[in-house]
């Protein structure tokens, strides 16, 4: 399914080079670039390629003022790219300041850290002593004085100036600044410990620190779990009125008005909701699944693989699950290839007695978007498969990747979205193997999840009202959330265990609106 056959995928979010591309994309850019030359078959290139590809989604928020970019120098198509940049070893990684020209070569990063900070703080090294135009996306990264700060409203058209109070050699203002670069309404600086007129005035007592400072004059401090990057972004990308650039955030109530949503469900954003899982049902077995006249082969061992897991594990009414289990014991005897129409005749008819029943229709209610076309049926996947890896532990399933493989077969043989379909079987290729215990499982899907909340964090599927995050929240699980010593975030996994466990488990999940 994976077409590219180097170290990277578009959706790793780092752009591939080629013969094609590689003037359109280095040339006069607006934003500066960070090229990795690598070769397949070699080994460091391949231990370094879940650096670059973590770092790419580290710093994606960075992308209007510096982008990462790889090419493969093993394939014989790139060979006069790489000849041209001046390429003999691997992996090299080249600097390519905002504005170059065809006749640039790169500024070749001797001895680059391996790791995504340290790659990180020197890409910030690399924007600071741009000697040439100044990526036009890139907001300052000097230091704030006094001065500045005091004139600051006059220049700037923002309502809120968020200054981070540390010490010189610390990068996490710079880091702030940046990750906040797509968001309007806010802006960011680095004040330094030894701007005592500041500090003072702000009553700052720890490095780092960060304050908000308004248009009105008003200062407070910003609360947050830890003083660190992660938290000070995360915080100030949510403060009222600041929205990602492009993306205006409409008042629900306002929504609901404009009758864009038929009737507006209040729910509680922390909860599981039946009627999402019964709908997710729903949409899967009697819609996308009746485009399929006839299932045979894969498809089939698919489908019975995600009924199976189905009449295992989904944690519903009883009704539904004596349904569920109907059709499961009548696709296992099915062998070869089945009618669609056979299919939906026992999903209709054989199944709907008194106390076996598959409820029909759609009625989103956490999976709820603030317009028709966000959310629904693609958030009810997801929610359905969380809630059957934790219910699959829960119960002491003796495959760990039982429920994980049924998912991978489904989403590959039906979902709907075939780049989404895609993109997971890319993840499941490189890593759905290594899971070997059902609490892995649950924490694997956890995890891919949040890589593609990552990749889909300000695009245009995303509902304003509810942004891709990197979830669970630190107010919605403060536990999960860390710090290593270096000062980066980290998961506390155990933690993310327990709170997934509960989060998704058969006995919190809400039963309101079920038809
Ligand atoms: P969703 O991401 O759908 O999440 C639903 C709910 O799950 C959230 O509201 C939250 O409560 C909870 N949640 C969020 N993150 C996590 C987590 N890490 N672990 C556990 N629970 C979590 N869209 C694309 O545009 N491109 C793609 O490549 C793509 N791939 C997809 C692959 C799969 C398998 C699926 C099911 C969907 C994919 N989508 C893709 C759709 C996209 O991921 C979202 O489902 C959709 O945009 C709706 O987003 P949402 O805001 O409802 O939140």
């Amino acid at each position: 399914l994976i077409a590219d056959a180097g170290l990277y995928t578009p959706s790793d979010q780092i752009i591939i080079l080629s013969p094609e591309n590689v003037d359109s994309v280095l040339v006069n850019s607006t934003a500066a670039l960070l090229v990795e030359f690598y070769a397949t078959w070699c080994g460091h290139c391949v231990a370094f390629s879940p650096t670059w590809k973590t770092l790419a989604r580290d710093i994606k928020e960075w992308k209007p003022a510096v982008d990462l970019a790889a090419i493969d120098c093993a394939d014989e198509g790139n060979r006069k790219v790489c000849t041209n940049f001046g390429i003999t070893g691997y992996p090299s990684l080249k600097f390519f300041p905002a504005y170059s020209s065809s006749e640039f070569k790169g500024q070749e990063l001797k001895g680059f850290p391996r790791d995504t900070r340290g790659l990180r703080h020197y890409i910030i090294d690399k924007l600071e002593t741009h000697t040439e135009a100044w990526p036009p996306a890139c907001p300052p990264l000097e230091t704030t004085s006094e001065a500045e700060v005091d004139n600051f409203f006059q220049t700037n058209n923002v309502k809120n100036l968020a200054l981070v109070f540390e010490n010189k050699d610390s990068y996490v203002g710079r880091e702030v600044t940046l990750d906040l670069l797509q968001y309007e309404n806010i802006a960011v600086r680095r004040v330094l410990d030894t701007e005592a007129s500041l500090v003072s005035r702000f009553g700052v007592t720890d490095f780092p620190s960060c304050y908000l400072y308004s248009s009105f004059g008003n200062i407070s401090r910003l609360k947050v779990l830890s003083e660190a990057r992660t938290f000070y972004s995360y915080s100030l990308q949510r403060l009222p009125g600041v929205v990602r650039t492009g993306k205006p955030q409409i008042p629900i109530t306002d929504l609901i008005k404009n009758s864009t949503l038929q009737e507006w469900r209040p729910f509680n954003k922390t909860r599981v909701y039946m009627s999402d899982l019964e709908s997710a049902l729903h949409y899967s077995l009697r819609v996308e699944l009746s485009g399929h006249i006839s299932i045979s082969g894969d498809d089939l061992i698919a489908l019975k693989k995600y009924i199976n897991v189905l009449a295992k594990y989904f944690p519903g009414r009883p009704s539904v699950k004596s349904a569920l289990k109907t059709v499961d014991s009548w696709l296992t005897q099915q062998e070869t290839e089945i009618k669609y129409s056979d299919f939906r005749d026992v999903l209709d008819n054989t199944v709907q007695t008194s106390d076996a029943v598959l409820p029909e229709g759609v009625q989103w209610v956490g999976c709820q978007g603030s317009q028709a076309h966000y959310r629904g049926y693609p958030c009810a996947v997801w929610t359905l498969f969380h809630v059957l890896t934790v219910q699959a532990r829960e119960m002491g399933s003796s495959d760990p990747q039982e429920v994980l493989q049924a998912m991978r077969a489904y989403v590959s043989s039906f979902f709907g979205c075939r780049p989404c379909a895609t993109h997971f079987e890319g993840m499941a290729q490189e890593s759905m193997n290594h899971v070997t215990s059902l609490s892995a499982a649950v924490l694997w899907l956890w995890s891919r999840h949040n890589r593609v909340n990552n990749r889909l964090a300000g695009d245009l599927s995303e509902d304003p009202h509810f942004p891709k995050i990197q979830w669970p929240s630190p107010e919605l699980c403060p536990s999960c959330h860390g710090l290593k010593r270096t000062g980066e975030h980290s998961w506390n996994q155990e933690e993310v265990m327990t709170f997934l466990r509960n989060y998704f488990s058969s006995s919190r999940i809400l039963t309101d609106y079920l038809q």
